[in-house]
């Protein structure tokens, strides 16, 4: 162990949560089981082999599916607030491992320990709001044109659900599906990122322990490890009526095609480029601490991040000079040390497209006010550390319409009305959070109307980043369409029902359609 690894309690971590040296990759619950290459798990906070992870092989997919098809079976069956007393009782479980489990993400992903926690309370939050929603499943009542008919809708459960993960969010993604499919009487088959084997792992553990102490089937719950090709084989998989990814575009647009090809119904978390309007009427101080957490917050690497700040002419330079500012004071280093503001991007290969993005940037065109830099030396040996950049450039630039996952901002101007804002915003392929900073209610009003954002989220005096879990998460174009966690986001993980009832003794047809015999 590093001296990093020893100074934050790592390895007190890892055995609380049950990762050992090479641990099996592929599981049902208890029964973990692997025969396939090993997978490294290296952390980006200080370079270090945290434990390596057996991939799954095809031979051993087909026992997870097999375990999993079965346990649908009894589990549908099993009433729905039982299903929800399962999923209090694993809330409660990560509650005990929450500060295991946050220091795990904080060290195989390199988000801020703070971040690393706050994603395991989202878990906990998810698991309370499935809870309440296991007795709240329910369809509407209709009025039949035809006398003495019944008319309803009900919601049954699904199937086995697909869960393919991105790095970024290793175990809060995967919560909020899983918490939502367990109530609605679904399985899960999870696929985490290739980046983040081990919260895998540990997320695994813990709920397969649950599933023990109630004597469930351990194909309720299963994990398998590896890269896209694992993936590919989820997707192609007819025996999953749903998948549920959250990745890059790039990723989505395959899987989309893959499953579509099948008619399956997939679920899209894809890629961002949120942006910030900046008029004047906003509140500058809170636009700084909106704009730099947003930028900054995870070294850039939240699906949410802002990419854009979109600034009125007549407070641009005011903004400018303040972030520029603002910047000065970030402390980049260790996550797990609470006083730093920045921790690492994933790999060595997300450095690499961070120094391309400022290079493309600056062929087309870009100022930079913040330069980008590679951190080397003490604290720096991972290779990892950049510094964040803020660079003045034009939404048309080719590099602004794209998704760099780190953390570049770029600077763009507007003026005129709020209207001409918005259209910029709006100009680019994706779709997930964008904001608006104004105390004006008209500048506000219309940014919320369907002639504003044309975003999944659209936030007033808050950045793009972050959500809450109460509401449907996900975005439109190419962000994918999908919505998760909160709202009736419930209802992709059911397949609904209307039923019609005759109670009378007649058969009236609907349409008035007479067919006498
Ligand atoms: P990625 O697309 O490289 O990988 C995501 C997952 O998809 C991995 O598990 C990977 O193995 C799998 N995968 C890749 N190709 C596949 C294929 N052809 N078939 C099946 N599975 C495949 O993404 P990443 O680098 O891990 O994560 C960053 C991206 O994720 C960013 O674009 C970010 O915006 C996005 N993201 C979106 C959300 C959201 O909710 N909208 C949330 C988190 C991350």
């Amino acid at each position: 162990m590093t001296t990093i690894a020893i100074q934050f309690g790592i390895k007190e971590a890892l055995t609380q949560l049950g990762i050992r040296e090479v641990n099996e990759g592929t599981s049902t619950g208890k029964s973990s089981f692997s025969s396939g290459a090993i997978l490294e798990s290296y952390s980006p906070v200080d370079g270090q082999l945290i434990a390596k992870v057996k991939k799954t092989s095809a031979a051993d997919y087909e026992k997870v599916m097999q375990a999993a098809t079965e346990a649908f079976q009894s589990f549908r069956l099993i009433p729905a607030p039982q299903r929800g007393e399962i999923v209090r009782q694993f809330g409660e479980k990560l509650r005990k491992n929450k500060e295991a489990l946050g220091k795990l993400v904080s060290y195989e992903m390199g988000k801020s320990l703070q971040e690393g926690y706050g994603e395991v309370q989202e878990m906990i939050d998810i698991c309370d709001f499935a809870v309440g929603l296991s007795r709240q499943l329910h369809g509407l009542t209709m009025h039949s044109e035809r006398p003495n008919h019944r008319m309803y809708e009900q919601y049954h459960s699904l199937g086995v659900v697909g869960i393919i993960s991105a790095f970024n969010f290793p175990v809060a993604v995967w919560a909020w599906n899983t918490a939502l499919a367990l109530v609605c009487g679904d399985v899960c088959v999870w696929k985490p990122s290739e980046k983040t084997p081990l919260c895998g792992i540990a997320c695994q553990n813990i709920l397969a322990q649950v599933l023990q102490e109630n004597k469930l089937p351990e194909g309720i719950s299963c994990l398998i490890n590896g890269d896209y090709k694992l993936g590919e084989l989820l997707t192609k998989d007819s025996r999953i009526p749903l998948i549920s990814a959250t990745g890059s575009t790039r990723m989505g647009k395959i899987v989309a095609q893959t499953v579509a090809a099948r008619l399956g119904k997939s679920l899209l978390e894809l890629g961002g480029n949120n942006a910030i309007i900046v008029t004047p009427d906003a509140d500058i101080k809170m636009t700084i601490i909106g704009a730099v957490f947003g930028a900054v917050g995870t070294a850039g690497q939240r699906c949410t991040s802002t990419r854009r700040l979109i600034i009125h002419e007549s407070i641009y330079d005011k903004i400018k000079e303040s972030l520029v500012a603002a910047y000065q004071q970030l402390r980049i280093g260790n996550p797990l040390d609470e006083k730093n503001h920045v921790g690492p991007l994933i790999d060595i290969d997300a450095v690499e497209k961070y120094g391309k993005a400022l290079e493309k940037g600056i062929s087309e065109g870009t100022k930079i006010l913040v330069d980008g830099a590679v951190l080397s030396g003490a604290g720096y040996e991972s290779g990892c550390y950049v510094q964040p950049a803020i660079v003045e450039a034009d939404n048309s630039f080719e590099i602004v319409q794209q998704e760099t996952f780190a953390p570049i901002l770029y600077l763009l101007k507007y003026s005129g009305t709020v209207e001409n804002a918005i259209a910029i915003q709006n100009n680019v392929a994706q779709g997930l959070s964008s904001a608006i900073m104004t105390n004006n209610l008209r500048e506000a009003e219309l940014f919320l109307s369907v002639t504003g954002s044309d975003c999944g989220i659209a936030n007033v005096n808050i950045g793009t980043s972050g959500a809450e879990i109460g509401g449907a998460f996900g975005g439109e174009k190419e962000t994918g369409g999908g919505r998760e966690s909160g709202s009736d986001a419930w209802k992709v993980y059911m397949r609904r029902q209307t039923n019609t009832i005759n109670y009378g003794s007649s058969l009236p047809l609907a349409q008035g359609i007479k067919f006498d015999l």
